[in-house]
């Protein structure tokens, strides 16, 4: 027999080999083989009896792993569809959906499990020598019931391998861990709103279709789903929920074990070690997990017993992967549903235009919360302070530090949000005008001052700050604008009584986390933030958000600048007053006027969205049109560019409705010491706009490489 095997090499192809005993019941299932001088790690997705390949060329698989179940056919189904929507081999495919333990031929790790005591373990516990002490610790331990793994490791060290001796010696044993069938915790009573928003959501849940659940902060959306993921369980069904940020997993993950008592709640994250990933992956696989709950990643999850789809945020660019398999996991995630026939559920307070205009055009189903869930907590009022009439001083205008003050004299909480980090984004010489840039990027360098370092934030590359011009020696170099430390240190210098915390990526780094970092915020009097404290959090004390630099979204070349311009400001400002203190929003623009501010106070997105969206029509940008790039990436631009020229002189030459742009740098056309560049098209029709990179892309993988990398990317977000 032939079994057809996808590889995780950058060839649009299933590779044949020859294996004895198969059965179609081996399709799923992992196969270690021989490449070249390699072996690898493929998925069996097909078995033939005769192969293309010439007998003689034909080689043997070694293994097939047959210690996991095998994929089934729902989930093969969502990595085809991936691979031929996203124009990418299977192989690659597969191997970003699987964990990285799976990808390797070692073995598969167990499912965590708990140890006990034999007789003989406690026989051997009473005659140990009092020097073993660690083993004593360990067996005493086991002694007084039965302990997780993880649980041994917390207390004892070399619990590994102690384990390991103890179970050869037959003094311990593992034992299945028994799981109490999952209960739900109801929270509060819901409002007359989340209840019908339940009741419509309940009666949909056994078949696919959209639902938009678009609230705006602290309607409660996460309660609907929770409702909903409750009724799935109760159905011995499985949910998968995705969520924007890995930050954010923790304490999400804590709020659904409390409120499913005895559910296996299972986490997939980037960030999750292997050997965690690869055990959760697994008990989702063997239908064992409940919950399934991650970012994007998770979209991958294998859910044998699928029953509902989640997807948190739906608008965030997070769930867009930037490399290798350049997937929408929103996308998927809609698509995943369809395959199993289940509902999925996109939640968000300010929706993505495409999703919005789904919406309303009814190919997907609107479900709305317009009111707060905490009857006292009112929508926050939004003020607009021009900064034409109220002039700055160090970034702050005059109402804006009044409002700080009276915050402070009432013992109430104030946030100064501003989306930059570090101290000053750019360091110059007033002298001759030179500005620091990145060696290895387009892109200015970011002065740090808390470390004394420049820093590039966007390939990371960190150098010390330099005492004086390299180009004319004035030693007076000095950092324009501002960013959190600088805000940090000015709003210290103007209520040097408040304590005053800054939240950004960097806070979090230098801390253990954002979880002890929020801790701490609950005691500050005034918070500096960055849109890490945009999402999720809720600050009792919170009354006023200030925002500084807010018109740095509004004039961007990226035509969906002003989309997530409004959503990062509409989620920030949701952190005021949602207790039962009534919050402030003061907005510092230039552009008071402008249609997004406009909006803004008044809380109307949909008339902003359906605004953006006429505006979109007009120009001819997505959801109206369909839209990929072809991207090119070399240490030279002029190889990327010539690269991109011959391929466009050999695209498909029936394309009709198809519109292909000239080849041009990218805006940040360097990045990290690689220099790209990309050819645009774009059509009415998503089918036809398929067709044709179907047809390009086999020319494309015939072409010679020169130097160049290149990908296509559909449904671009950077350009
Ligand atoms: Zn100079
Ligand atoms: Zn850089």
């Amino acid at each position: 027999m032939i079994l057809r095997v996808a590889l995780d090499v950058p060839v649009p192809k299933l590779f044949d080999y020859r294996a004895e005993d198969v059965t179609r019941a081996d399709i799923g299932r992992r196969v270690v083989v021989p490449f070249g001088k390699k072996r690898l790690v493929g998925l069996i997705i097909d078995i033939a009896a005769e192969s293309e390949v010439p007998a003689s060329r034909l080689r043997v698989a070694e293994t097939i792993l047959r210690e996991v179940a095998p994929l089934e056919r729902e989930w093969l189904e969502l990595v085809k569809f991936c691979s031929s929507y996203y124009h990418r081999p299977l192989g690659e495919v597969t191997a970003a959906a699987l964990p990285p333990r799976l990808r390797a031929p070692g073995p598969v790790p167990d499912p965590p499990s708990e140890y006990a005591l034999t007789q003989a373990g406690r026989d051997a516990l009473a005659a140990i020598a009092p020097r073993a002490r660690r083993l004593r610790a360990l067996l005493t331990r086991l002694a007084a019931g039965a302990v997780s793994e993880a649980d041994l490791r917390g207390d004892v060290r070399g619990a590994r391998a102690l384990l390991r001796r103890g179970v050869e010696a037959g003094w311990i044993v593992p034992i299945a861990v028994e799981r109490p069938e999952p209960r739900f915790e109801g929270a509060h009573e819901l409002t007359p709103e989340q209840r019908e928003a339940v009741g419509s959501l309940r009666t949909q849940l056994k078949k696919f279709g959209v639902s938009l659940l678009f609230g705006v902060t602290g309607s409660g959306k996460t309660e609907i789903y929770l409702q909903l993921i409750a009724e799935v369980l109760a159905q011995r069904r499985q949910a998968l929920v995705l969520v924007p940020e890995i930050a954010l997993t923790p304490a999400l993950e804590n709020a659904f074990r409390a409120r499913f008592p005895g559910a296996c709640i299972v986490t997939q994250t980037s960030a999750s070690p292997e050997l965690e990933r690869a055990r959760g992956w697994l008990l989702a696989h063997r239908g064992a997990a409940h919950i399934v709950l991650g970012t994007r990643l998770a979209v991958f999850a294998s859910l044998p017993r699928l029953g509902l789809v989640v997807v948190d945020e739906e608008q965030d660019i997070s769930f867009k992967q930037r490399d290798g398999v350049r997937y929408s996991a929103r996308d998927l995630a809609i698509a995943r549903a369809q395959i199993a026939g289940v509902r999925v559920i996109l939640c968000s307070a300010t929706p993505s235009l495409e999703s919005f205009h789904h919406a309303s055009t009814g190919k997907y189903d609107l479900v709305s919360l317009t009111r707060r869930a905490i009857r006292e907590a009112e929508m926050p009022e939004m003020r607009l302070i021009d900064t034409r009439v109220h002039s700055l001083r160090d970034g702050f205008s005059a109402p804006l530090l009044e409002a700080v003050s009276t915050r402070l004299a009432r013992g109430e909480q104030s946030l100064v949000f501003l989306n930059r980090r570090g101290y000053a984004p750019v360091l110059a010489c007033p002298a001759c005008g030179w500005v620091k840039g990145c060696a290895r990027c387009s892109a200015h360098m970011v002065v740090h001052l808390t470390e004394q370092r420049l820093r590039c934030h966007h390939c990371g590359l960190a150098e010390s700050i330099p005492r004086a011009c390299p180009e004319c020696g004035n030693p007076d170099l000095q950092p324009f604008g501002r960013g959190t430390q600088r805000v940090e240190l000015s709003l210290g210098e103007k209520f040097p009584e408040a304590r005053i915390l800054r939240l950004d990526s960097d806070a979090v780094r230098a801390r253990s986390g954002l979880g002890d970092l929020l801790e701490r915020a609950t005691q500050a009097d005034i918070l500096v933030g960055t849109q890490i404290l945009a999402k999720g959090h809720h600050f009792e004390r919170l009354t006023l958000v200030g925002v500084l630099n807010a018109d740095a979204g509004l004039f961007s070349s990226d035509y969906r600048a002003s989309e997530r311009s409004f959503a990062q400001l509409q989620q920030v400002s949701g952190r005021a007053g949602r207790a039962n203190l009534p919050g402030e929003v003061l907005i510092q623009t230039r552009y008071p006027g402008h249609p997004l501010y406009q909006s803004l106070v008044k809380h109307d997105y949909p008339g902003f969205a359906r605004s953006l969206l006429a505006e979109r029509r007009e120009a001819g940008f997505p959801p109206f049109v369909f839209e990929a790039v072809l991207r090119a990436e070399s240490g030279e631009i002029a190889r990327a560019m010539r690269f991109l020229r011959s391929a466009v002189e050999r695209a498909p030459t029936r394309r009709a409705s198809i519109v292909l742009y000239d080849p041009a740098p990218m805006s940040l056309a360097r990045l990290a010491g690689v220099e790209r560049a990309q050819a645009l098209m774009q059509s009415r029709s998503r089918a036809r706009l398929q067709e044709f990179l179907r047809e390009w892309s086999d020319t494309l993988y015939r072409m010679p490489a020169q130097g160049v990398r290149w990908h296509l990317d559909v449904d671009p977000i950077e350009f």
